[in-house]
Order: C-alpha cells, then structure tokens, then sequence
C-alpha cells in the first residue's frame, strides 16, 4: 500500500491531509494509498526521512522548516528546486530520493493569465519569495524583489537574475504583485496595511494581486485588492495547485483540481 505525507514542524495544522485524502478517494485509490501528516524537529529531519522509504511511502511534501534539507539530501533534483534552493516534493524509488518544487508551478497555474512580458514585483525573500521570483521570471515576467531585510531581497536578485527594489513604491508600476511575505497571518489589518510596501487598495483591474497567505475567508489584503477592482489569486489555490502537481508526480494521473479545492475550503 504506497504511503505519501506531509512532512513539517509542527505539522498538524497543515491541510495537505484532507487535501490529498479527498483526491486520492476522488481517484479511486483511496483504499491503496494513504496520505499522513509526519512531524519531524530539525535535527531528526534527516534519518526520519531516510526510514520512511523502508515503510512503504513512495513521496512526501515538504514544508516550514525542511525545504531547503529536503533539497540536500535529495540524489536527484529538478532545475527548479536547484534554482530555487529549495523542494517541498520528495520521490522515494529503488533509485534513490528526487527532489521537486512545486510551489513554482502551483503560482503559475494560479494566475489568470500568462506572466510573460509583465512586469512583477514579489514581496518578500524567503522561501516562497524565492520560489516565486524564480517562477515568474522563467515564464517571462521582468521580476523585482522587495524585502524589509533589503541584504536578503539583494541576495535573491543577485541569485535568482532578478532586481532588488526598496523604499515605498508605487502600486502602478506592476502588473503582477505577489504577498510572499507573512504580513496578513494575523489579523491585524491596519498593522498588515502598514508593513506592506505598496497600497493594495490602488490596485486596478489591468493588476494581480497573490497572496501566498491563506486565512478563512481571505486576508485584509486580498479583499482591498479585490474591492479595488484588481484580479486576485488567494494562497489556498496556490495550495491547491502545488498539491495537485505533487500528486501527478507520484500518481501519474490527473488531480481532481475541483475536489481538492472543495476539501481545502471545507478544512478552514
Ligand atoms: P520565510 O522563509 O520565513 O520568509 C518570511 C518572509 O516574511 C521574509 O521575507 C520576511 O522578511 C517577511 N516578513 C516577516 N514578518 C514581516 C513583517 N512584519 N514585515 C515585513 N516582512 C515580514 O517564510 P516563507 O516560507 O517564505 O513563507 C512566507 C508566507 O508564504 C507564509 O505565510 C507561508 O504560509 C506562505 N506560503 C504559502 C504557500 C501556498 O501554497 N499558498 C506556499 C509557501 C508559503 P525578512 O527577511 O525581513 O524577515
């Protein structure tokens, strides 16, 4: 019975489970594979995913604090995830680990239409900046960091061949502009308005607006953006869509996109 999971720490939060679960029982293999949450600290990260083959799981996603270790131990990686620095799909087989990123993929399909030629501004620099730099700028986009610590937003450009941006900016000068930060994991909404370097609510209709942060309902960001008349991706179908190409990884078989977004709505 192959097994997959989520692997992180702390992991009982994560929606993967139900996600998944729905899509397998949606394929008809839900009485053959099985999809858990593995909580794994640090320093176990390593010999817990070493044994895991030996118990019957055939993949595992990745997520906070493990994705750039995950790379690491891999044998075999996709260009992405060595671009990025980072995978959140693992792939156990008699030839070893191979590691994925998928969080590059789930933005693209996200967006309503095709980055190519667009000018996009990623705010934020770490993992899912990263990710969603490298993601923009290799389908075409002209891609500009933004970073409260400015060092790691010029470390990203440097790395990713993208350009570092500073200072408040003006919300016209993209036409794609992804929250790849944590501001809006709170609910504070005027502490969320106030950290963001580019007013949300002056986004207009030829815009995007994605943010990577998912809450119930939608973050204070994602509704100003909307409000003000901007198309708008929210985190949970990023979710989604990096889940689904996990799931053809190792599947090989088409995800029931419709399913695992009902699950993913119903979990919160
Ligand atoms: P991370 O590596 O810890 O990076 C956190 C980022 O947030 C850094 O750029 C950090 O800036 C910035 N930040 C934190 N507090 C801030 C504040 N008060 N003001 C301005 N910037 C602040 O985390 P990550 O893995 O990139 O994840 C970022 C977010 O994306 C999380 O909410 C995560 O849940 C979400 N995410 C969603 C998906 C999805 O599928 N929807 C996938 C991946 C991640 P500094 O460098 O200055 O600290």
């Amino acid at each position: 019975m192959p097994r997959l999971c989520v692997i992180g720490h702390p992991v009982e939060h994560s929606l993967s489970p139900r996600i998944h679960a729905a899509a397998l029982r949606e394929l008809g293999l839900g009485d053959d594979w099985s999809y858990e949450a593995v909580d794994l600290p640090p320093e176990r990260f390593e010999e817990g995913v070493g044994a895991l083959r030996d118990r019957g799981f055939v993949g595992a996603n990745i997520t906070i604090p493990h994705k750039e270790a995950a790379l690491a131990l891999a044998a075999e990686a996709s260009q992405a995830a060595r671009e990025i620095g980072a995978a959140n799909t693992l792939t156990f087989s008699d030839s070893g680990i191979r590691a994925d990123n998928t969080d590059a993929e789930g933005l693209l399909a996200s967006l309503p239409s095709q980055p190519s030629g667009r000018r996009a501004l990623v705010v934020g620099a770490g993992g899912a900046g990263r990710a969603a730099a490298w993601a923009l700028r290799s389908a075409g986009a002209e891609v500009a960091v933004w970073n409260r610590t400015t060092e790691r937003a010029d470390r990203v450009a440097q790395e990713l061949g993208v350009q570092s941006v500073r200072g408040g900016l003006a919300p016209d000068r993209w036409q794609i502009v992804v929250n790849a930060t944590t501001i809006g994991m709170e609910r504070d909404a005027a502490a969320a308005f106030k950290r963001f370097p580019l007013d949300a609510d002056q986004l207009t209709e030829d815009q995007t607006f994605v943010d990577l942060v998912y809450r119930p309902g939608g973050t204070e960001l994602l509704h100003a953006a909307q409000a003000a008349g901007a198309q708008t991706v929210d985190g949970l179908e990023v979710l989604v869509r990096q889940g689904a190409a996990s799931l053809r990884i190792w599947t090989g078989l088409t995800p029931p996109l419709e399913i695992m977004r009902r699950a993913a709505h119903e979990a919160r």
